[in-house]
C-alpha cells in the first residue's frame, strides 16, 4: 500500500477564481479500495491486536466500500474477517464480494429486516455469542475509533499542504468529523452530503463532542441523483474530469463532491487566495457495479475508458 500524497490541480476555472486546489490522493493507497476506510479502521485493528482478537466482523451492502476495505485490511494484518451482508447469497459472485472472499472474508447474508437490527443491542449480543472471537465494528466502520483514525489522516494532510479548507464526501460523517477534529486554527472542513439525510449534522457534531473539540463542519448537499445512484450529469462531469486531470473519481462519493465544489468555485464562493484540499477518498471499486449504467448513459467507449483506469498499475 502506498502512502499519502497530494497533487496540485491546474484548471482554467480554478485559476480564474484565484484559489489553489489540491487533491489529497487517498485513492492511491490501494488501486480499488476506499482510502478513508483504511484510516477509519486502523485504530480498531490496533485495539483488536492489543486484546489479542484475531477476527473483525462488520456490516454492509453488496457493493460496500467498507466491507471491501475491511476484508483487505484484515488480510494484510493476518486477521480473519466476517461480513454480515444485506441481500441474497447470489451477491457473493459480484466483484466487491469476490475480492472480499478472496481476502478470506466469511460472508453471511441476511434479509432486510435482520439487517435493520444491525445496531440493536440484543442482536449484537447474539452475534457476539455466535462469534465470540470477533471484534464487532459498525456499518461504514463509523465509530469513535474511526474519528480518531481520521484525525491522524488530517495530521498527514497538514504535513503535505497548508490548506485553509479541507473538503470530504460524507456518508455517515465519521471521516468529516475526524478531519475536523484534526484541523489547526484557520482551517475548516466542508462535508458534502451524498445522502439526503437531515441527521448528518447531528451525527458529525456528536462525534466531535465526544472528542471534546470545539470545531464545526459545514455541510453542503451533494446528493445528485440520490445515494448510490449515478445520473447523467454526474457521469459526464466525472468523464470530463478524468479527461482534463487524468484522475478518476468514484461514482458515489467523490464525483458528486467534486462536481458541487467546482460549481461553488465557479460561483465565486471562495475568497481569492484560498487553498482548498479535496480528499479523494478512493472507492473506485464501486464502479464495477455500474457497467450497465455507464454504457446506457455514456456508451461503451466511456466504459472502456473507466475500465482501463481501474485496471491500471499504480504500484
Ligand atoms: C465511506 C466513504 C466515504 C464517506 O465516509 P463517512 O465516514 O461514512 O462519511 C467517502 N468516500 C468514500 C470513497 C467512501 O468509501
Amino acid at each position: 500500500m502506498m502512502s499519502l500524497c497530494i497533487e496540485n490541480i491546474h484548471l482554467p476555472n480554478i485559476s480564474k477564481a484565484k484559489v489553489r486546489f489540491f487533491m489529497v490522493r487517498a485513492d492511491l493507497i490501494h488501486p480499488l479500495a476506499s482510502g478513508n476506510k483504511f484510516y477509519k479502521l486502523k485504530p480498531a485493528i490496533e485495539q483488536a491486536k492489543h486484546h489479542k482478537i484475531n477476527t473483525l466482523l462488520s456490516f454492509g451492502g453488496a457493493y460496500s466500500n467498507h466491507i471491501h476495505a475491511l476484508a483487505l485490511s484484515a488480510k494484510a494484518q493476518g486477521m480473519a474477517s466476517i461480513g454480515i451482508i444485506r441481500g441474497e447469497a447470489s451477491y457473493a459472485k459480484n466483484p466487491t464480494l469476490t475480492d472480499a472472499r478472496e481476502a478470506g472474508m466469511q460472508l453471511q447474508f441476511v434479509d432486510r429486516l435482520t439487517y435493520k437490527r444491525r445496531t440493536d443491542t440484543p442482536y449484537l449480543k447474539q452475534l457476539q455469542q455466535r462469534y465470540p472471537a470477533a471484534l464487532i465494528i459498525p456499518e461504514g466502520g463509523s465509530n469513535q475509533n474511526a474519528v480518531k483514525g481520521c484525525m491522524k489522516l488530517m495530521a498527514e494532510v497538514n504535513e503535505l499542504v497548508d490548506a485553509n479548507i479541507v473538503t470530504v464526501a460524507a456518508g455517515t460523517g465519521a471521516t468529516a468529523a475526524g478531519l475536523a477534529c484534526g484541523t489547526t486554527k484557520n482551517q475548516s472542513v466542508i462535508a458534502y452530503a451524498v445522502l439526503k439525510d437531515e441527521t448528518l449534522n447531528k451525527r458529525i457534531k456528536k462525534f466531535i463532542d465526544i472528542e471534546n473539540k470545539s470545531v464545526k463542519v459545514n455541510v453542503e448537499p451533494a446528493d445528485f441523483g440520490g445515494y448510490a445512484k449515478l445520473d447523467e450529469q454526474v457521469l459526464s462531469f466525472i468523464l470530463e474530469w478524468l479527461d482534463k486531470t487524468g484522475i478518476l473519481l468514484d461514482p458515489i462519493y467523490t464525483g458528486k463532491m467534486c462536481m458541487r465544489l467546482m460549481q461553488q468555485i465557479d460561483a465565486g464562493m471562495f475568497k481569492q487566495g484560498t487553498t482548498i484540499a479535496m480528499l479523494h477518498s478512493g472507492g473506485l471499486q464501486g464502479w464495477r457495479g455500474m457497467q450497465q449504467r455507464v454504457i446506457r448513459l455514456a456508451g461503451p467507449k466511456s466504459w472502456n475508458t473507466i475500465q482501463s483506469y481501474l485496471c491500471r498499475d499504480i504500484a
